[in-house]
């Protein structure tokens, strides 16, 4: 069987997402992967999710512009580098900065908070959705590092059906500019949206190859409530982790994050997570009120824990799984220079 993981090109990567006996052994073959190439640790991330103003549609998700069940907000740029500074003297070294699209903030803005949380030794990841190339230049001169902007689905027909009014090669544009400019670069897909086939995910797992990605998210479909797939099929946990567990074979050195929205579709889906290939955990380090609000999906996991309470009891449960802690920066092992 080892043979068939060892060799993935689309008729395998194919064959093995549509034989549901063999996802043990995938599974067990990812995470001996994971383990060889970049090891027992895990890098834990800051999630700040600054903002739900969006102006895109994206059929499946919460804070969609045509929801109106949400209430809107925008963190101050204060109150961003205060949680910043607050995950920082908790053990952070990363900071990520996640939001809507929007243009809630100015450029301006953005160069000033990047340019305040540089002064203390982390790396910043921005997920903020596609801009020109040179607000991406802009952004990464600041001091950005990391880009995380996921292509969702690579398949033509459904990208158009899910993302109103929006274009899976400017999409794809962005990805490539922000190669370009040299930011580490993330990106990823949603399994299990509807007339999403085997074939498309097959192409997905080939395109994050392509593209060259140094970390990839990929996470199961969760229908959500005011939007046009709440009634959507769930049944998407298994789907998620065999994708997951194919690209850790497919790029051995990248990172992968355990996500969030396998753990809203399965209680223990993220230590399954790191036991089928991922390396990554990013914890969530908003105040409850912004939290509650930036609905994505349903049954999104919250808590009122303290940011340090938080990132203490995922230790110990990494601990309890012969995970250690990365203590660095945590870039990807896919650049020969870090
Ligand atoms: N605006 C940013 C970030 C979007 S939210 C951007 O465009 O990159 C982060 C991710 O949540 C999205 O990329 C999408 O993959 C995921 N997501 C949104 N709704 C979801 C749902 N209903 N189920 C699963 N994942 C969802």
């Amino acid at each position: 069987m080892q043979d068939l993981f060892k060799n993935l090109n689309k008729e395998n990567l194919i064959k093995i997402l549509k034989d549901n006996s063999l996802n043990q052994e995938l599974f067990n073959y990812a995470n001996k992967i994971r383990k060889d190439n970049v090891g027992n640790e895990v890098h834990l991330r800051a999630l700040i999710e600054i903002s739900n103003i969006c102006k895109n549609n994206c059929l499946y998700c919460g804070i969609r512009r045509d929801n109106e069940n949400i209430i809107r907000y925008k963190m101050l740029p204060q109150e961003i580098l205060d949680t910043a500074k607050t995950a920082i003297n908790s053990g952070y070294k990363t900071i990520v900065l996640q939001s809507g699209e929007s243009n809630c903030y100015s450029t301006e803005e953005f160069l000033e908070i990047i340019k305040e949380i540089k002064k203390y030794d982390v790396a910043i990841t921005l997920s903020l959705g596609e801009k020109s190339f040179e607000e991406y230049q802009s952004l990464k001169i600041a001091g950005a590092d990391r880009f995380l902007l996921r292509i969702e689905t690579t398949d033509k027909k459904l990208y158009k059906q899910m993302h109103p009014n929006m274009d899976l090669q400017n999409r794809i544009n962005c990805l490539k500019n922000l190669k370009k400019l040299g930011y580490e670069l993330g990106t990823g897909c949603i399994v299990g949206l509807l007339n999403q086939s085997i074939d498309s995910l097959a192409d997905d797992i080939l395109f994050f190859k392509e593209i060259e990605a140094d970390m990839i998210g990929v996470g199961p479909f969760i229908p959500t409530k005011n939007t046009p797939l709440e009634n959507a099929s769930s049944n998407n946990f298994e789907l998620s982790l065999k994708v997951m567990a194919l690209t850790r074979i497919l790029l051995p050195k990248i990172n992968i994050p355990a996500t969030t929205a396998m753990e809203s579709l399965h209680k223990n889906g993220k230590i399954l997570a790191l036991n089928s290939g991922a390396n990554v955990l990013m914890l969530n380090v908003n105040d409850f009120k912004y939290k509650q609000n930036y609905k994505i999906y349903n049954n999104k996991i919250l808590n009122e824990n303290s940011i340090m309470d938080e990132r203490n009891s995922v230790i110990q449960k990494l601990h309890e799984i012969n995970r250690s802690i990365c203590n660095d920066k945590g870039n990807s092992k896919t650049k020969k220079d870090t």
